[in-house]
């Protein structure tokens, strides 16, 4: 299936730019109190080293707001300038009031209309908040979500469906407010004097086929930029699989701006999973490159031995230890991709397919591994030495092929 390109506004998030045709931009979102300077500045940093070019922060509470621009100047000190997207739900209105210097160090404000109170109040408690980012200049994103929609809305929406001759089925019907509740508060907005071009969407639900129709009928009634996330996606291999298929379907037909992967870390797991999740969805759909790419076979009854296993995995971590200086000196490298297979039924085809391969010997094969580069067989490794030998090979490749001098 071609892709196809959807064409929404531009939005800029503190230097970064969401839709108007620019890349699909990785975000995530802490899990560190916010009150807590410390442990919020670090992980933070930690998601932008990992390549998160947006974070979102949770502000919840006064001692979370006034701990914003100090996390914020924490940062600039320390050279980190990813854009921070402050998290608001029910208090948004009053923190914003009370402590404008937050409003003013963050990049965007994330409001979610389901929670901002009810009747009167809502509409209220909204204005205020858009007052707020119409008064610092920051752009918004109207974040709807399954789980806190609009109960008035959906309450509207359910009575005028039982009163149809023939009913649709209430998951339609919760889609349908997903969808109106989003794009009747970004009306609202605008009406309040944001302008459009300062609005960002989300509709976040927990079942992919929800989320692909609420996010394609988004894409046909709107242009603003989409932010997409399948929300409490779950943990481990679940949560990457439903979050990559969920994903991929829209990336795939041009719907979507920026993306979050929602995985539930496992206790005192690693939080950067998410970025690192998003940077290999996008690089398979091959939509950006972030990392050189290694191709390694699965392995079979032809493998009896780890070798090539160990090996891909030593390429594999050379290559990322490497990017950070290969990314500001020759950022092209993320493009290469380097094979390591494991006997001579693909392993020769693969190779020559990458920008450098290797081909490992199976059980019974000769033991020795030819190197592939650029299509060409151009030495055979083998003995103890032959992981460095590769890697030596990959290193005088990449020197080639990707200096400034090579590129110009
Ligand atoms: S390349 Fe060889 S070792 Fe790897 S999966 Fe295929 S047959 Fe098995």
């Amino acid at each position: 299936m071609a892709r196809s390109t959807r064409t929404s506004h531009a939005c800029d998030v503190g230097g970064v730019a969401l839709g108007g045709g620019a890349p699909v931009v990785v975000q995530s979102m802490t899990n560190t109190d916010t009150a807590d300077i410390g442990s919020t500045a670090d992980q933070v940093t930690a998601l932008a080293e990992a390549g998160s070019e947006i974070v979102r922060i949770t502000v919840n509470t006064r001692e979370a707001a006034r701990a914003v621009p100090e996390i914020r100047e924490r940062l600039c000190a320390d050279g980190v300038t990813v854009p921070l997207v402050g998290d608001f739900h029910f208090t948004g209105h009053r923190l914003l009031t009370e402590v404008p210097d937050c409003a003013e160090a963050l990049d965007k404000l994330r409001i979610n209309p389901g929670n901002v109170g009810r009747g009167a109040r809502h509409d209220e408690n909204f204005a205020t908040m858009i007052e707020t980012a119409i008064r610092f200049a920051k752009p918004v994103r109207i974040g709807v979500n399954a789980g806190s929609l609009d109960p008035e809305l959906l309450d509207r929406l359910m009575d005028e469906n039982a009163g149809l001759s023939e009913p649709k089925d209430a998951e339609l019907v919760v889609r349908r407010a997903l969808v109106e509740s989003a794009l009747s508060s970004a009306a609202a907005a605008e009406e309040i004097g944001l302008p459009s071009d300062r609005i960002v969407i989300s509709c976040k639900v927990s079942r992919l086929q929800d989320m692909v129709a609420v996010y394609e009928e988004l894409a046909r009634r709107c242009d603003y930029p989409l932010h997409l996330g399948l929300t409490e996606a779950g943990m481990g291999a679940k949560g990457i699989v439903a979050t990559s298929a969920a994903l991929s379907i829209l990336l795939q037909q041009g719907i979507g701006d920026t993306i979050r992967a929602s995985l539930t870390p496992e206790p005192g797991g690693d939080r950067t999973l998410e970025v690192r999740v998003c940077h290999e969805l996008l690089q398979s759909l091959g939509l950006r490159a972030f990392r050189p790419q290694v191709t390694a076979c699965p392995g079979c009854g032809r493998t009896t031995s780890t070798v090539f296993q160990e090996l891909a995995e030593e390429i594999q971590a050379h290559l990322d230890a490497r990017m950070p200086a290969w990314k500001r000196d020759r950022p092209a490298v993320a493009e290469m991709t380097v094979a390591v297979m494991g006997c001579v039924v693909n392993g020769p085809g693969e190779s020559r397919a990458a920008n450098i391969g290797i081909s490992l010997p199976g059980t019974g094969e000769q033991p020795r591994a030819p190197v592939y580069v650029d299509g060409e067989k151009v030495a055979t490794l083998h003995g103890p030495t032959l992981a460095e030998d590769f890697i030596a090979m990959v290193e005088e490749y990449v020197e080639r092929t990707y200096s400034s001098a090579a590129v110009s």
